[in-house]
């Protein structure tokens, strides 16, 4: 839901007084400049909540890993209950749900201390026309403390045909300063909603959240999902029309759409921008297949090429990774100070040859890969064989960009021209 909430009580407010065992934290409150505050205080890998969107009384359980050489002494959870409401102009709101949850719901103390938790608390359910904000406090033997939160809707929604909030890690960076990812559900759930957002969660937290650009930026993303229903199989393989609900975007704020099937069908992404058949970027997948979908993204959100041979491909104004000359490819590389000028020729699905700045480092022996990955402390084996051209050459996997291959079930990096792309696009959010 987009709220607007004006009045509605901070949860960080009421909770600070509360804690009064530190007097330090990572939010933008105090004077020490970041890198000093963070490398103070714990680090939080995850902070997770499940099943996604539950159901009305559906008990919820909370997650967090963390860890800290100093050792972390303390971890408490609050949860903070809000009512989902429309005001008197109409307009879609929420406020402090009168009796519900509000404050401290679990407090973890370690003596002695310990470098690296992984905590689970599981609480009651919600009534339905709720918003939950959930807070993890992790803090160390120093007393210096790392919050991290995260918001969710959970039981009926109110607004049955609007977006559902699935995982935000903020309310205080406006909505449309960061990137709003609604998934679509495929007719060959055959409305199976808990399936269907139990998918949805493994594809947000070891997906998406798994991959090197969006791990450390999770605060840029914010995923919704809808009951507006679809068929993939259909949309790509007949003339069957696009979903009615990414040519109209009914649905305020929406970034791209995201088509999730069950079937294995070859999936695509439709950029707005590039194609006058949708008002916003609509892409297909497999949820299981989470590489594909952090691919299938990059496309739509960053406009990012394949970097493989047989696309389409665009050259980009800024940090593009496709160029339609090697001149303009190697120029690119030299004054973005890259260690080679190197770039490699793709041909697109009509014969023509463009050049990627997107390295591909090959060997010609299965040995040569192995030392390469031991050499740079990658997963030594980790190495796939390519027959180009009539001969055997050997890549190691962890050095290809997901543009590249994508890996289906696991979720590989990106790489420097395309980290390029998306370090701008994030700049760019919020100008
Ligand atoms: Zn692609």
């Amino acid at each position: 839901m987009t709220i607007s909430c004006i009045s509605c009580d901070n949860p960080k407010r009421v909770s600070e007084g509360k804690n009064t065992h530190s007097n330090s934290s990572t939010t933008n409150s105090s004077d020490e400049p970041p890198s000093i505050k963070e490398s103070l205080s714990p680090t939080i890998a995850y902070w997770q909540y499940s099943p996604l969107h539950p159901d009305n009384q559906m008990p919820v359980t909370y997650s967090v890993k963390a860890f800290d050489d100093k050792g972390i002494e303390k971890v408490t959870l609050g949860v903070y209950e809000y009512e989902l409401y429309k005001n008197e102009a109409n307009l879609p709101s929420k406020r402090r749900r009168e009796g519900g949850e509000w404050g401290i719901v679990k407090t973890w103390l370690f003596s002695p201390e310990k470098d690296t938790v992984e905590l689970g608390f599981t609480g009651d359910g919600f009534l339905p026309n709720t918003n939950v904000f959930y807070q993890f406090k992790v803090t160390n033997t120093q007393g210096h403390t790392t919050e991290r939160q995260a918001l969710f809707d959970a039981g009926d929604s109110p607004w049955e045909d609007d977006k559902i909030l699935l995982y935000s890690t903020t309310d205080t960076i406006e909505v449309r300063n960061r990137i709003n990812i609604c998934f679509l559900i495929d007719t060959d759930y055959h409305h199976d909603w808990r399936k269907y957002l139990q998918d949805v969660e493994q594809l947000i937290f070891r997906g998406y959240h798994a991959n090197n650009m969006i791990e450390t930026h999770k605060e840029k993303w914010i995923f919704y999902y809808t009951h507006y229903e679809a068929s993939a199989d259909l949309i790509i393989n007949t003339d069957m029309p696009m979903p009615s609900i990414v040519t109209t975007n009914p649905l305020q704020g929406i970034d791209a759409y995201a088509l999730l099937h069950q079937e294995d069908i070859t999936d695509g992404a439709f950029i707005a921008e590039r194609t006058n058949i949708v008002t916003h970027s609509f892409f297909t997948a497999e949820p299981y297949n989470l590489g594909t979908v952090v691919h299938e993204t990059a496309h739509a959100i960053f406009n990012l090429n394949d970097e493989y041979s047989g696309a389409p491909y665009e050259q980009l104004e800024v940090h593009s990774n496709a160029f339609e000359s090697k001149l303009l490819c190697e120029q690119y590389k030299r004054n973005n100070n890259f260690k080679t000028e190197f770039c490699r020729p793709i041909i697109d699905s009509k014969g023509k040859t463009w050049f990627t700045p997107e390295d591909e480092i090959l060997f010609t022996s299965r040995a040569a890969c192995e030392d390469y990955n031991r050499a740079n402390q990658l997963k030594v084996k980790d190495c796939l064989a390519l027959l180009i051209q009539d001969t055997i050459w050997y890549r190691p996997n962890a050095s290809a960009c997901i543009m590249l291959d994508d890996r289906d079930k696991e979720v590989p990096d990106f790489q420097e021209v395309c980290k390029k792309r998306i370090e701008w696009y994030y700049e760019q959010l919020g100008r």
